[in-house]
């Protein structure tokens, strides 16, 4: 075990009463498109190792790149949703780095032309009060294949015996969606930083782009970090936790990195710009590797795909399509069905709205149908293992193909 020992902490309060936390979030999402953002390849979870791959997602020479449309519709509805302006023309662009499950040596990205830009995301708090997360910008990439290493303890790649990799998941599409710097947050920055992605994680489903799973890791945060002397207006020195993958780990992992950078910074020292991994069962994070400036990756606009220039007829369309923005529907309904703030919490806390919104569509009174759903529903699911959206859905649920043959042929992208 390398894993490193412990770092120090100071106690929370200690350190909020000498440091303001600055604090900055990069959520990825894996869009929900029946193929991958460059190829025709198919993007089904769970599928054989390496059967959802072709020339253009495995990099091959000559291999030439075409653009998904549904992701690039997806990528601007989010960009609507989270209330930014969106690029008339926007470019592509090489973000160069090796690592062996990135078959081309570099990753398609957007770097300073991202297709939406200064937006804000507004997060309710558990006291009821609202705060304004600010958006600096969402832009469309390529997930990265997926190595496993065999043989370790940890399932890291320290004492593994060897790696394998699947190249499946290259080249599915991602939208990365980054907030700007969250100052005055102080004590409440591991709040916030739930609240944030719990918003954005609502919004997305709504949206119907993506199935947001973090703990299958269709939905990833990255914690930016500094601290800086109470009063003070310069940043401090960031680190950033990689693909913290639960509600629950996104506070703590902020609220760990706070305290471990009061301990660093009140013993005289200096913070290392650095990734770090979070560790779910001890909550803890470790070291990682030291940061990349922006210059490293030396970004250039990616000469095999044309630039983006959606039609303003078309954005348009697609505002107008939007859903209703989750926070807006609950209040709705709660005003229709007449639900006590703590009645309300419950059901949205079990996943039933969906659920309770048809059952009073087909004629039950919202009373009437929240009894059914967190009463008898509720105890025979309970008894079951399941919750209650999961059992209700079971009997119509497709049974999933496993270890099945993927998609071989290759077909331009259509969607
Ligand atoms: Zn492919």
């Amino acid at each position: 075990m390398t894993q490193a020992t412990t770092e120090a902490t100071v106690p929370y309060e200690e350190a909020l009463a000498a440091y303001d936390p600055v604090l900055g979030l990069e959520v990825h999402v894996e869009l929900n498109t029946a193929t991958k953002m460059f190829c025709g390849c198919a993007t089904t979870f769970g599928a054989q190792p390496n059967s959802q791959v072709c020339p253009v997602c495995l990099g091959l020479p000559g291999a030439l790149p075409v653009v998904n449309e549904k992701g690039v519709e997806s990528a601007i509805r989010i960009g609507l949703a989270l209330n930014c302006e969106i690029a008339p023309w926007c470019r592509f662009a090489r973000k160069n780095y090796f690592y062996p499950d990135m078959p081309k040596n570099f990753q398609t990205s957007q770097y300073d032309e991202p297709i939406a830009f200064d937006g804000h995301l507004d997060v309710e708090l558990d006291d009821g009060t609202t705060y304004r997360v600010l958006i600096e910008r969402a832009h469309m990439e390529e997930d990265t294949g997926k190595s496993t290493h065999v043989g370790g303890a940890t399932g890291r790649i320290h004492g593994a015996t060897h790696s394998l990799v699947d190249y499946n998941r290259a080249g599915i599409p991602l939208i990365e969606i980054v907030t700007k710097p969250m100052v005055g947050a102080g004590e409440r920055a591991p709040e916030i930083a739930r609240a944030y992605v719990a918003t954005l994680r609502d919004l997305l489903a709504a949206l119907g782009v993506s199935d947001v799973r973090m703990e299958q890791g269709s939905m990833r945060c990255d914690v930016n970090l500094s601290l800086m002397p109470t009063g003070a207006d310069r940043f401090g020195t960031r680190s950033e936790t990689k693909n913290v993958n639960s509600l629950r780990s996104v506070e703590r992992a902020v609220r760990f990195e706070i305290q471990r950078h009061a301990a660093i910074l009140a013993s005289g020292g200096s913070v290392t710009q650095e990734t770090r991994h979070w560790h779910e069962d001890t909550g803890i994070t470790t070291s990682g590797r030291e940061k990349s400036d922006a210059e490293d990756y030396r970004y250039f606009p990616e000469p095999d795909l044309v630039p983006i220039a959606p039609a303003a007829d078309w954005v348009e369309r697609l505002r107008e399509s939007l859903p209703e923005p989750p926070a807006a529907r609950r209040r709705r309904l709660q005003g229709e069905w007449g639900y006590a703030d703590l009645e309300m919490r419950d059901v949205v806390n079990a996943g039933l709205l969906d659920l309770i919104e048809e059952t009073v569509a087909a004629g039950a009174s919202p009373a009437g149908a929240r009894k059914w759903w967190s009463g008898e529903i509720a105890r025979r699911a309970n008894a079951d293992g399941r919750d209650v959206p999961a059992y209700a859905a079971a009997p119509r649920r497709d049974p999933r193909p496993c270890g099945g043959v993927g998609v071989v042929g290759h077909q331009r992208p259509t969607q």
